[in-house]
């Protein structure tokens, strides 16, 4: 009888014949990334806050973490993580989930418990546009777009036009009809692309919603940029006007993979057998929580609100991108608050395409019109940034020959500013 062994070098590196493999293993020992926000590009990278790669900090965090079973809930770092987190947003419970897009429909799933349900929400928000459909499928959720009479974020006189309520009494003169969906939960975002839901504001649609025994859920995936505005509120007191609050780790807190959700006992307990059915729930989620723990104490610190400095850093380098834009007779789609600037391409002549490539000529990455900054933009790229700018507003130049493109200046030194 003839033993099968597994065949020759196939542990872990080993360089069984010259290819992907001899590089990967080569290129892991080469060309180390971690901590060096020039070498993996994210230094000249405006598309999006979720590009930060994670610190050396971080990763000696990871090497820290306990290596337990959470599908068991006996990871201690992660059950550190999630009890951390409802106690700085003041709630009972949350539950971890690898990304915020889960979370988000973890979240809603939670509060779509009596049929027929409709979720209204920003038409631009992340769970209409950005989830791929996940409410219809996994809710069966019918949603409710609608667009922001002040352009900017959803308030109580859109709900008033807007949200599918029976009035007191369900089926009456003022009710609605029975061929209406229902709406039974209000999803809001803050920041919503980046500007921010006044705390008074929100205040009025946890009021009004819940005399009209609507849920309400915030996607709080920038919901740190929203409390180191000054203008929303504490954790805590967001998290007060929410029935679950999705909270992201990955967008400027800077950790590598990453959310929770928040709430009351019970929901979060829902939230986690919804987890489980969608292959949601993870075992040694202790290395994430490591560095997502980390992560939330070097960018924002410890508390309800911020105090790790890192996100004022960023929001003045949005104003600073603002100004350059305005200052050169550029026009704004929306105000910055927090750590985006909204370029009115129209209005200067130029479409996205063109900003971008000139980005990339320049050693950049844009997704025009929005310009994100993150804590690991460095000066040289605010100073491209502006040259980009000058470019289109001042010296009106127009498309030229491709360039060596945004991984060209890897190698130039770039020093991070922060
Ligand atoms: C990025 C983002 C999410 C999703 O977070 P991931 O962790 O990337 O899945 C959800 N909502 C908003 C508003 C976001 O910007």
């Amino acid at each position: 009888m003839t033993i099968t062994t597994d065949p020759p070098n196939r542990a872990w590196g080993t360089k069984t014949t010259p290819g992907e493999a001899g590089q990967a293993a080569l290129s892991e020992t080469d060309e180390v990334s971690w901590g060096d926000p020039s070498r993996t590009g994210t230094a000249f990278d405006f598309r999006t806050d979720a590009i930060t790669t994670p610190t050396l900090r971080q990763l000696a965090a990871i090497g820290r973490a306990t290596l337990n079973d959470d599908v068991f809930g006996e990871d201690q770092t992660t059950t550190a993580l999630e009890r951390q987190m409802a106690a700085t947003c003041g709630r009972e419970a949350a539950a971890f989930a690898v990304s915020g897009t889960m979370a988000n429909q973890l979240a809603l799933g939670a509060l779509c418990q009596q049929r027929p349900y409709g979720v209204l929400a920003d038409a631009s928000a992340h769970v209409v546009g950005f989830e791929a459909g996940g409410l219809a499928s996994l809710s069966g959720a019918t949603m409710q777009p609608v667009r922001p009479a002040n352009g900017l974020h959803l308030t109580v006189g859109d709900l008033e036009v807007h949200a599918r309520v029976d009035e007191e009494g369900g089926e009456g003169e003022l009710g609605l009809p029975w061929t209406a969906c229902p709406t039974r939960v209000v999803s809001l975002e803050n920041t919503a692309h980046g500007n921010v839901i006044p705390l008074a504001e929100l205040r009025a649609i946890r009021e009004w919603t819940a005399q009209r025994g609507v849920l309400v859920h915030i996607d709080g995936a920038r919901v740190w940029d929203a409390v180191a505005s000054g203008r929303a509120g504490t954790l805590a007191e967001i998290a007060a006007c929410a029935d679950v609050l999705t909270l992201s780790f990955s967008k400027g807190i800077g950790a590598p993979i990453g959310a929770v959700v928040v709430g009351s006992g019970a929901v979060i307990r829902r939230i986690k057998r919804l987890r489980q059915s969608i292959g949601g729930g993870v075992r040694k989620t202790g290395l994430l929580a490591a560095a997502v723990r980390e992560a939330v104490l070097e960018n924002f610190g410890p508390g309800d609100v911020d105090v790790g400095g890192v996100f004022s850093v960023t929001h003045d380098m949005a104003a600073a991108v603002t100004r350059m834009w305005t200052d050169r007779g550029g026009k704004l789609l929306r105000p910055s608050e927090t750590n985006m600037a909204w370029l009115d391409l129209a209005s200067a002549g130029v479409t996205a395409e063109t900003l971008n490539g000139m980005g990339m000529r320049n050693g950049i990455l844009i997704a025009a019109p929005r310009i994100v900054l993150h804590h690991q933009i460095c000066a040289k790229a605010l100073v491209s940034l502006e040259q980009v700018f000058d470019d289109i507003l001042v010296r009106r130049k127009v498309e030229g020959a491709d360039g060596p493109g945004a991984f060209g200046l890897r190698s130039k030194g770039c020093v991070q500013n922060i």
